[in-house]
């Protein structure tokens, strides 16, 4: 009984979904086209283990029923996996895969384990230096099943996945991804706790090289804890794999319609997103006809940098003030890096002109 009522619950609340997601209006620029859905683990890799489950079965079996969920729901998106059956895939592989098919969005999903049998509760990762010593030992946990593969210090340039100090590097890889990746999690994390009723353990970043070697903003979601036996029962039980992977769904939903709102903009500004009605002023470091590489050159340079697009140009800005006298303060400084720099205004995520900002601005 208890089973056929929650399949109802989920069905409804998909059903109600896909029509919603019908009645957006169906402009073709700036559609969101490919998602890669990462099954953690495989093969001779059982991953995390409980008492009587492994992370790999429970993981392909979330997997499956979100890429079911979105192939009906959702037929315009294609849906690309890394592994449907139970075998080995090289975590590099697994991010060739997703490169090749030029995804919008990766999503990642493992279970968790921990030797205090007493912790529960979901997290999802985004790409990035942990920030606690439990975040750098889920990424270690989940890294380290590259020593199951021939050659892994070539593949991956000698990181070793168990020293702390392979996990420093990570401090650059603050990438023009970040954002949108924290959006996906964000959202994933929130119908984890308000829909599926989970434990939040919140979102958070630390050096999954699996996100590290993608091209596209990307997420790793722990289910929960194989150590903890209620979690145990619930991760491998049908509904509580339906669910879990309803959740995905809908936070992946929330997702795609974000993203096509944005690109729909004549300006997208890749990292800053903030929806704001005033009046934003950057100063402009660069321009470039191909987009420049996270780590490379005008990276390096700066703590922060906005990157967005103006026709075929991808253009990068630093700072970030609502006012020209405060943006204007903060140039001097800019230019001890680049000479020739300058002020730039945004109105609603589109570029506007000095003189409409500063009318706009009383300034
Ligand atoms: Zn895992």
């Amino acid at each position: 009984m208890k089973r056929h009522y929650i399949f109802i619950i989920v069905s409804v609340l998909i059903f109600c979904i896909n029509s919603l997601d019908h009645s957006l209006n169906a402009q073709s620029a700036g559609k969101f086209k490919k998602v890669v859905i990462d099954a953690g683990h495989g093969g001779k890799d059982p991953g995390a283990h409980g008492n009587y489950a492994k992370e790999k079965d429970i993981v392909l079996a979330v997997a499956l029923k979100l890429g079911n969920y979105i192939e009906k729901y959702m037929p315009e998106v294609e849906v690309i996996y890394t592994r449907k059956k139970d075998v080995f895939v090289p975590l590099s592989e697994r991010a060739q895969i997703a490169n090749k098919a030029d995804a919008n969005l990766f999503i990642s999903i493992h279970a968790n384990y921990i030797s205090n049998p007493k912790i529960t509760g979901t997290e999802t990762f985004a790409l990035g230096l942990h920030r606690t010593q439990d975040n750098l030992e889920v990424a270690k946990k989940e890294n380290s099943v590259i020593v199951l593969e021939e050659d892994y210090s070539t593949t991956y340039e000698d990181f070793d996945p168990n020293s702390s100090e392979s996990y420093i590097i990570f401090e650059l890889y603050q990438n023009i991804y970040l954002n949108q990746s924290l959006e996906m999690a964000d959202l994933v994390q929130h119908q984890f706790t308000e829909r599926v009723g989970r434990r939040n353990r919140g979102v958070k970043q630390a050096g999954f090289l699996v996100l590290r070697e993608t091209a596209m903003p990307g997420v790793l979601v722990e289910l929960g804890f194989l150590s903890n036996s209620n979690e145990e029962k619930y991760l491998t039980s049908n509904e509580g794999q339906a669910l879990l992977a309803s959740g995905i769904f809908r936070a992946f939903r929330d997702y795609k319609d974000s993203f096509e709102a944005k690109n729909n903009l004549d300006i997208k500004e890749v990292v800053a997103q903030k929806a704001t009605s005033d009046v934003l002023y950057r100063i402009q470091v660069a321009s470039s006809k191909k987009q420049i590489k996270v780590g490379t050159s005008i990276y390096k340079k700066f703590d922060k940098l906005f990157e967005y697009k103006d026709g075929k140009l991808y253009k990068y800005a630093v700072g970030e003030s609502t006012t020209f006298n405060e943006i204007s303060k903060q140039v001097s400084e800019v230019q001890g890096i680049v000479k020739d720099c300058f002020v730039i205004a945004f109105k609603d995520g589109k570029r506007i002109t000095l003189q409409e900002a500063r009318q706009l601005t009383n300034e």
